[in-house]
């Protein structure tokens, strides 16, 4: 059966560079895109259906390069098929909200190989989901107890990259610093050595996947650009140095800036823990920092949220994208950052990403200008994951939080 819709008027922003159409169009025909355009050049009536898309934003679904579907305690002691089923219903929800790409960065639990495998052979519905697998810490080093594995010296690091690419990771993920998350160690503590962080990106670049570098502090970020990683992930004290080798060579950053203020907000009577919330408050204002220059700077800016379930739902953005703007970004260049830049930091920019002739049709319609209001990305209209409606405005649920609740109430005393 051929599927075909025409969505007509509004903003239409393509995911490439600032590339915005005011009062545009986008056709689909069986889940790709067709011709992109100005209504004003549309000629023929439309033979499908017509969707008026005036006074709303269309745009490429949004990718999120940096979240984790399986972090929170409470996941660790259910059964790999009890928290795949739970992550499926939980990326479900995001997907409603606009997310049509999530790439898990560290997961300790071998669901998140089953939940991808699921999502990807279309054994349910979901979005594109991307994984690392296991992240690789030093012994001791940050998220050993939920995200990581740990590894020492350069062969076990290649052996530990090599059973993930096996598994099927898309991305190898290092821990190059410490962080607020994991007891034991300092956000400002360089982890891993520079061969260590060397062996993993050799391994994975040789599999052609890209390597995304877990850094808070300056030394942790010098040694994992030194060494060859694709991405940045956090970047809290970044200095001029840094910036500078960053844009010498062409690595981005994936600020996460919303995750310290999320972790505070969150609190201990949101389950929290006291030592995370005193590492967080002291990052908030260098993170910002940070990011500012950057951007200032033109480092490559990717969007991620770093997601982690229950009180910090991935699909939940706008903290995200209004700090983002807040640090400098035009509304334009943070869509740019969730769009077409995060496609190809994920190495998915050949099938989505941008509205262009051909591509697969993931798209995002919300109600307002989001070109202009940050904030009007969280007022979703329309989801389309391979041209089939996932969300329309009215239908359910949307929010991931709303999915939350069975695993908050986990029993955590047996
Ligand atoms: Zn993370």
């Amino acid at each position: 059966m051929s599927r075909r819709m025409l969505l007509k008027g509004g903003t239409v922003y393509t995911g490439r560079g600032d590339d915005v159409i005011y009062s545009g169009f986008v056709e689909i025909f069986d889940g790709v895109i067709g011709r992109v355009g100005a209504v004003r050049d549309l000629t023929s009536t439309f033979d499908g259906d017509v969707v008026d898309t005036t006074g709303k934003t269309v745009m490429p679904g949004i990718i999120d390069t940096h979240m984790h579907v399986f972090h929170e305690p409470q996941m660790l002691r259910l059964s790999e098929g009890a928290a795949a089923l739970w992550g499926a219903n939980y990326v479900q929800s995001a997907l409603r909200a606009g997310v049509t790409t999530m790439r898990d960065l560290g997961a300790q639990s071998g669901a998140v190989f089953g939940l991808r495998k699921a999502l990807s052979e279309g054994y349910v519905v979901g979005p594109r989901y991307l994984v690392a697998g296991k992240a690789i810490c030093m012994t001791g080093g940050h998220g050993w107890a939920n995200l990581s594995a740990e590894a020492d010296g350069e062969d076990a690091i290649r052996l530990l990259a090599r059973q993930q690419i096996k598994l099927g990771a898309d991305v190898i993920k290092v821990m190059a610093s410490g962080g607020a998350g994991t007891p034991g160690e300092l956000p400002t503590q360089a982890q891993l050595s520079m061969n260590e962080i060397r062996a993993a990106v050799e391994v994975a670049h040789d599999a052609g996947k890209p390597v995304a570098a877990h850094a808070l502090a300056n030394e942790g970020i010098m040694r994992a650009v030194e060494a060859g990683v694709d991405t940045i992930e956090h970047g809290v004290f970044l200095d001029d140095r840094a910036i500078e080798l960053m844009l010498k060579r062409d690595v981005a950053l994936c600020p996460t800036i919303s995750v310290y203020p999320r972790i505070i907000n969150r609190g201990p009577a949101g389950g929290e823990s006291a030592f995370v919330i005193e590492k967080s408050k002291p990052l908030v204002a260098p993170h910002i920092e940070s990011l500012r220059a950057a951007v200032a700077a033109g480092v490559r800016i990717v969007f991620g949220t770093d997601a982690t379930t229950l009180y910090n739902p991935v699909g939940d953005f706008s903290d995200e994208m209004d700090l983002m703007v807040k640090a400098g970004m035009s509304p334009v260049e943070v869509m740019r950052s969730a769009t077409g830049t995060a496609a190809e930091i994920c190495g998915v920019s050949h099938l989505v990403g941008v509205l262009e002739t051909g591509k697969l049709a993931d798209v995002l319609v919300v109600d307002g200008d989001a070109t202009r209001n940050i904030a009007a990305l969280s007022d979703t209209f329309l989801v389309l994951k391979d041209g089939r409606s996932v969300y329309g405005k009215g239908d359910g649920y949307r929010n991931a939080a709303l999915t939350a609740e069975p695993v908050l109430k986990a029993d955590l005393s047996r």
